[in-house]
């Protein structure tokens, strides 16, 4: 089980990332965003084996705004706020 998170203060909207992993989306305020379950999110826990996906895409942001870190427990994603969406 692992956690991506995405620094959105360091994040510049290169999307470098959503070519390595399509769980990286481009948010509606043009940063980015990890799709779950059709919400925008800035962290997330998995349990699958795409793993090494997230780490290619934090391994290509150019701004180091991407973490990917073991999870012990499987936290709810954390949410974008509606306004930082944009919805
Ligand atoms: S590659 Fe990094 S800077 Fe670019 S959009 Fe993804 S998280 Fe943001």
């Amino acid at each position: 089980m692992y956690t991506i998170t995405i620094d959105r203060e360091a994040c510049d909207g290169i999307f470098a990332c959503l070519v390595r992993d399509d769980r990286f989306a481009e948010s509606a305020d043009g940063l980015a965003a990890i799709e779950v379950d059709d919400e925008h999110a800035i962290a997330a826990t998995f349990d699958d084996d795409r793993r090494e996906s997230a780490e290619q895409a934090a391994a290509a942001c150019p701004l180091d705004a991407i973490t990917v870190e073991d999870a012990e427990t499987d936290a709810p994603p954390q949410t974008l706020e509606p306004t930082e969406a944009g919805r």
